[in-house]
């Protein structure tokens, strides 16, 4: 099993290659569509073993690609149950500013929502929480890591990586440490959620945004109870 980082416009995407099947964690932003396929051809795969896409929660920077990947290759598509409705009908939520000056991005985002082509992603099916994937044929679990947003789901593969969505921002210049989302609903959640994973035995940690980190990279900033 193999996951490759695919780049995307407003946040990355993870395939992950198994000798059976392609599985994709988030569809990426508008127009997200064209890099995964690109990707599973240079891969030497076939658009047609794409057979899950994991949607970590209902921002549009992880499902607004969604539909433009459906136009060219049938999959099933899956997230939190909290997100279900909003994926099939095609709307989209923002999360709070967590962080100071962050206000008004999020105020721009709302605004901007109006203005996107957003589609549904037709019938998605809802995995509760440590679900196990492999039904699917992927070896791993679906884990409910709310804190960015209620409906934040999580990936842990079977070789411990986890893949996390929004639930941290991954390393940036100038700290190069795992850091609270800029945007979040709960951060308590959040850092619960963290644990969680630790405690599930999570090694690696590949984020959407910014550059992913190890387990003894996130406990170091993860504070005490
Ligand atoms: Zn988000």
């Amino acid at each position: 099993m193999t996951v490759h980082r695919l780049r995307g416009l407003m946040a990355s995407t993870h395939l992950i290659e198994t000798p059976d099947a392609l599985f994709l964690v988030d569809a990426g932003f508008f127009g997200h569509a064209s890099t995964v396929l690109r990707a599973i051809k240079r891969l030497g795969r076939r658009p047609e073993e794409l057979r899950l896409v994991v949607v970590t929660h209902a921002h549009l920077d992880h499902y607004g690609g969604l539909a433009g990947l459906r136009d060219s290759v049938e999959f099933e598509t899956a997230c939190h149950p909290h997100h279900a409705d909003v994926l099939e009908r095609g709307e989209a939520i923002v999360s709070p500013a967590a962080r100071p000056g962050w206000e008004s991005y999020v105020k721009l985002a709302y605004h901007t929502m109006d203005w996107l082509p957003v589609r549904g992603t037709g019938p998605v099916t809802q995995l509760a929480d440590g679900e196990d994937l492999s039904r699917w044929g992927l070896p791993g679990r679906a884990v409910h890591t709310p804190g960015h947003s209620d409906g934040c789901l999580s990936v842990l593969l079977d070789d411990g990586t986890a893949l996390v969505g929004d639930l941290v921002q991954g390393k940036r210049l100038p700290t190069l440490v795992p850091e609270l989302p800029s945007m979040a609903e709960d951060t308590m959640r959040a850092h619960d959620s963290w644990r969680r994973l630790l405690d599930m035995g999570a090694t690696r940690f590949l984020p959407a945004h910014a550059a992913g980190f190890t387990a003894a990279e996130l406990r170091a900033v993860l504070p005490r109870h």
